[in-house]
This record gives C-alpha cells, structure tokens and sequence, in this order.
C-alpha cells in the first residue's frame, strides 16, 4: 500500500534508539523527510546514518537536545521547513512507588510526558490546518489503558495528554488534521530491558528469570520490535487515517484482558 506521505516533512523527537527510530526508520522508508531529535550524539548521529543509507531519497536532519527543554523544542522545530507530520516521544519517567516520589519527580514526568508534548503539538497544529494535511501520533503507553505497577507517575501523565490530544483533535479534523494515540506494551528497547532490570531488583531474582516472567504474561509469548511498530506508526501518519481521530491504538501482543 502506497502510504501517500512521500515528501512530506515530519518530527521524530527521541527518535535515536527504540520506538523513536522505528518510527523514523518506516517513516522515512515512505519517503518522508525528517527531523530527528535526542539527546546523546553518537547514538542519534548513528541513527541518522542508517536511516539515510536505507532510505537515500530523504533528507534527514539531526537536532541534538533534551525535547523536555523549550529551546531544544524550538530548534527541532526551526529544522523542518514545515511539519505535516509529529512524532511525539521522550525517555519514560523511571518506575518507583508513589509513597516516594517527590513533587520534583511528578514535575519532571508532567514536562516529560504532558506538556513538552502539549506545547510541540500547538507550535504546529494550526499550519497543518491551514495546508490541510497533518498528522500527529503520540507514543505513550499500555500503561493509559491498564495500569502498571510503579508506573503511576507516567500513567498519569500521559493520560492527560490523551485527554487533550482527543479535545483539540476535534476542531482541525475537518482540515485533515488527526491525532491519534499509539500505546505500547511490551517491545524489546532499552526502555523494557531497564525495567525488568528494576523488577528483578525489586523482587530480588535475576534478570533471567524477571526476563522469562515479562514474557510468559504476555499471549503472543514474544515482545514486540521497534521495526512493526514503526511500520504501524507510518500508517497512522498516512493519507489514508484522515477519518481516524483521537484514537487510542493498543499494540501489545494481546496483554489486555478486555473485548474491547
Ligand atoms: P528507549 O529504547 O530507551 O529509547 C528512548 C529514546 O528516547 C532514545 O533515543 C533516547 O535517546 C531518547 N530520549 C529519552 N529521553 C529524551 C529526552 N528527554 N529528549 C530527547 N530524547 C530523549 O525507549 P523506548 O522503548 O523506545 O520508549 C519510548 C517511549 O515509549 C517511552 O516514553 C517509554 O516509556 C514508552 N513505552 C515503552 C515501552 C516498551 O516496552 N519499550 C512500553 C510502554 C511505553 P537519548 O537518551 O540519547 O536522549
């Protein structure tokens, strides 16, 4: 299927390793052109290499930054000659129980997961309506559809930004202008490697057998790659979801117990 983006500009903040890259990576195979956003050099610098070398057509611009800073938002912006296409993403907050955590921690993980997100989808949200073309996807988590033990803080977090992703997106879907949700459960990243890290810890076992544990509770008895998730994160940026808004899409291997 021809996703119809070919050309376009898109933004893939913390985009050098995971569901970032995956995303930018099926992106880009599209023929989208982009801006790739993380903090550390190397890996974003190593990421930009692949992706171009795969997909020679785009054009690929890096900018180094924490996203959760304005200026590094700002930048990110100032790269794209114009965003038909956000990907919006950051480093998950560290799990922890709530009896500890500070109000510094909730700050963080609001600016993290809630309103770096909030002020990167209004910088673009009304150029898009304008030009009559936008898509925006936010990662965020299984976590908004079942809990997760110790994951309190980015749950709540990032249910507030589904909230509002599914408030705004009701004045610009007429202008083909969609935000749409894609939650994952378990994928093998950095990101699930050090929380069964933190889990084994937790329960004093090995990281062996938390490993073994995270995967015998999941029904498809496997983790998912950043590569389909990234191939199911350019759909949801393609001309054809311009009837899709304010959806919340679970992608985890059949985990949540529920019909619907
Ligand atoms: P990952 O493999 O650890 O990759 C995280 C990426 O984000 C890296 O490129 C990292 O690069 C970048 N990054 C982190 N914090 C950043 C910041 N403040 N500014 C800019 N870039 C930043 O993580 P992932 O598994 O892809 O997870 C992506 C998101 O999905 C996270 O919010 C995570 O909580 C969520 N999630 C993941 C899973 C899963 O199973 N993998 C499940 C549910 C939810 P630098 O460190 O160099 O900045």
């Amino acid at each position: 299927m021809d996703l119809g983006i070919s050309g376009k500009w898109g933004i893939v903040e913390a985009a050098s390793k995971g569901l970032g890259r995956g995303s930018a990576a099926a992106l880009a195979a599209e023929g989208v052109n982009l801006v790739l956003n993380a903090r550390g050099v190397d890996a974003l610098e190593a990421t930009a290499s692949a992706i171009r070398a795969t997909s020679p057509g785009v054009t690929i611009k890096t900018v180094v930054g924490d996203i959760t800073q304005r200026e590094v938002r700002q930048r990110v912006l100032d790269a794209a000659p114009v965003v038909d296409i956000l990907v919006t993403n950051a480093g998950g907050p560290p799990p922890g129980n709530f009896r500890t955590d500070t109000r510094e921690r909730w700050l963080a993980a609001l600016e993290g997961q809630l309103l770096s997100h909030v002020e990167m989808i209004t910088a673009v949200i009304d150029g898009m309506a304008e030009r009559g073309f936008g898509r925006i996807v936010n990662i965020t988590s299984a976590s908004v559809r079942m809990p997760i033990h110790n994951l309190g803080l980015s749950t709540a977090a990032r249910m507030a930004l589904t909230g509002f992703a599914s408030t705004i997106s009701r004045e610009v879907v007429a202008r083909n202008v969609v935000i749409n949700n894609l939650l994952p459960g378990p994928f093998d990243t950095d990101r699930l490697r050090g929380s069964i890290a933190f889990a084994a810890q937790k329960d004093g076992i090995s990281v062996e057998s938390a490993h073994a544990a995270r995967l015998a509770e999941n029904p498809s008895g496997r983790f998912g790659t950043a590569e389909e998730f990234g191939k199911v994160c350019a759909f949801l940026c393609s001309q054809h979801v311009g009837f899709i808004t304010a959806q919340n899409l679970l992608m985890d291997g059949g985990a949540f117990p529920g019909n619907i």
